[in-house]
């Protein structure tokens, strides 16, 4: 963000856009006096502490300390980089961010490998469709019942047989194969020059981003005996999977609009549900899901089902995603298989119907989970105390109070022992593990603090501190920096100097100091309380150096050196004169 120099477009946005209502969507907030306040997102927040103010356009909470511009908020909330949260910003703002692409220089570096992979992908397009070397990979899709529009939709591909087809084409098309290797299509020669193509005899999987650029590949063996049965792309500059979603460009409105996202766990049970109409759906790539995928799914709904394959390994993958959801927040809904079936079978024999029956009797995973556990219990599966625990440690996870303490109601009902134990249960893990709680807020020196404070509200005071050694006088880093920026470069709004920070650290102290307190101060008196600030800060600079010189002069008299000891007598009675002076000026 420093370096971010499109100032006159950010303010636009911000123009546009009230940060009311953009924090309105995540929490609910109330005016009160100036301002308004809401519950926090960002920590576990029982007592409304953050403040929204239109005017300023800032947030703070004034318990976790999160602060900043709506950009701030947003970036946060939705796990962003500061360019995603500009351009995801402008479109709600409806700002044409591309009149100066230049803006966003990342971007035009990772348009080429978007580029390479588009090229590649209508690349192993034609040859599934229009080759004879496809014709297996059409085959497969036929014995998938993956219907021929969604295979379109979705630019289902074939990478055929032999080392180097695409290395070849590539090249034909004068494509530059340093970069293609850069998105993982294909590979360097270990011992030879030269490149060979990563995906061989495979059925591609193209992996695009919420606005349907391809970021990856997806290469699902057709043969029995090669391995594995499932390639992806490495992660790139453009490629995360940490962060992306297989289907999501064309689903995304689906979930909207139906208030609920189905989560399968690959490409071709995904492709399958969409094929019989069920297209509400995400798919996670080669791993569970994180936090970083809630954030994205919650832009479209608070609402997930989960598809619980019935093998171990499909059960587990499950739990860990619902574990995420939950942590995050939500409370997801899971929707069981019968033994031996997965989303695609069991659509594939039972209908479309029956799997929105499947969908729609969903159970809340939490009480999914209790109920399960008591039952294991009732057949002696598992111990009393193992059940508790395993209820308990699910009930840590959860966000919602009202869903916990409906939950304990109903297992200690369900086990005949009094809500009261269970509360002491779950009291003594919260003691133990950190989730939930704000974290503890860095603490500064109160009059750096304040100092920031009245300066940022009254910037034409800045000049007083150029009469002092100001810099040597502020300990704080963050605090200096701003400080400094202010008197350089001036500011005329908040927004444009948190333009020039692009440290969480220095937004949450500008929000803080632009929201802590009341426009008590006039300029008269803030100018007074400056100097106030200026001369504590000095006395307490002094005190520290009057602290080690006393160490200093303590060893000196250990060591004998009794030259050394009068030069720092000398210097200590000097300083003591000087502190004496600045406490004449304080008084
Ligand atoms: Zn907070």
């Amino acid at each position: 963000m420093g370096k971010f120099n499109n100032e006159a477009l950010v303010k636009e946005i911000k123009g546009r856009l009230s940060i009311i209502n953009l924090v309105e969507s995540y929490t609910s907030v109330k005016k009160t006096g100036k301002g308004y306040v809401g519950l926090c997102p960002f920590h576990d927040d029982s007592n409304p502490s953050m403040h929204v103010d239109e005017e300023k356009g800032l947030f703070h909470c004034f318990s976790c300390g999160a602060g900043g511009d709506i950009f701030g908020f947003y970036m946060r909330y939705n796990n962003l980089s500061f360019p995603e949260a500009f351009s995801e910003l402008a479109k709600k703002a409806d700002v044409n961010i591309e009149r100066q692409p230049e803006s966003v220089p990342r971007k035009s570096q990772n348009s080429v490998l978007y580029k390479i992979n588009a090229v590649a992908s209508k690349y192993y397009r034609k040859i599934l469709i229009d080759s004879s070397k496809g014709k297996l990979g059409r085959d497969y899709i036929q014995m998938r019942n993956i219907s021929a529009e969604t295979s379109q939709e979705f630019s289902l591909g074939f990478a055929p047989e032999g080392w180097d087809s695409l290395v070849k084409f590539l090249t034909k098309n004068k494509v530059p194969l340093s970069i293609a290797e850069k998105v993982g299509l294909i590979v360097k020669r270990n011992n030879t020059d030269g490149y060979y193509d990563r995906f061989r005899n495979r059925l591609i999987f193209p992996i695009q981003n919420i606005e349907g650029k391809v970021i990856g590949f997806g290469g699902r063996k057709i043969k029995e005996e090669d391995q594995p049965k499932y390639i992806n792309s490495p992660e790139s500059d453009i490629y995360k999977k940490r962060k992306s979603f297989y289907g999501i460009d064309k689903s995304k409105d689906h979930i909207r609009r139906e208030g609920r996202a189905v989560l399968v766990e690959g490409y071709t049970d995904f492709l399958s549900l969409y094929s019989f109409g069920i297209k509400n759906t995400v798919a996670t790539l080669g791993t569970s899901l994180t936090r970083e995928h809630v954030s994205i799914l919650r832009r479209y709904t608070e609402n997930v089902v989960v598809i619980f394959d019935s093998d171990e390994s499909g059960k587990k993958a499950a739990m860990r995603s619902l574990d995420v959801l939950l942590e995050e927040g939500l409370l997801p809904h899971v929707a069981p298989l019968p033994p031996g079936k997965d989303p695609d079978s069991y659509i594939t024999e039972m209908g479309k119907e029956k799997f929105d029956e499947l969908i729609e009797n969903s159970t809340s995973w939490v009480e999914f989970f209790i109920d399960i556990s008591i039952d294991q219990y009732r057949k002696g599966k598992l111990t009393l105390n193992t059940m508790v625990k395993d209820i308990i440690e699910l009930l840590e996870k959860v966000k919602d109070p009202v869903e916990t303490s409906l939950r304990i109601k109903r297992t200690a009902e369900m086990l005949g022992i009094q809500e009261n134990e269970i509360y002491s249960l779950i009291k003594r893990g919260r003691g133990r593990s950190k989730t939930g709680a704000a974290k503890p807020q860095r603490t500064y020196p109160s009059h750096e603090k304040l100092l920031l404070t009245l300066v940022l509200k009254f910037p034409d005071l800045g000049e007083q501190l150029t009469h002092e050694n100001w810099e040597d006088l502020i300990s704080t880093a963050e605090i200096k920096s701003i400080l400094q920026e202010i008197i350089v470069q001036g500011t005329s709004d908040p927004s444009s100097l948190l333009l020039r920070f692009d440290d969480k650290v220095a937004h949450e102290m500008i929000s803080e100091a632009l929201l802590s307190s009341p426009d008590i101060f006039n300029g008269q008196s803030a100018s007074k309380i400056i100097q106030g600030c200026l001369v504590k800060l000095k006395l307490s600079k002094l005190d520290e150096k009057l602290k080690f010189l006393r160490i200093e002069i303590d060893e000196a008299i250990k060591g004998k050196d009794a030259q050394l000891e009068k030069k720092l007598l000398i210097e200590y009675r000097d300083l003591t004169k000087q502190k004496q002076r600045e406490e004449g000026k304080a008084s």
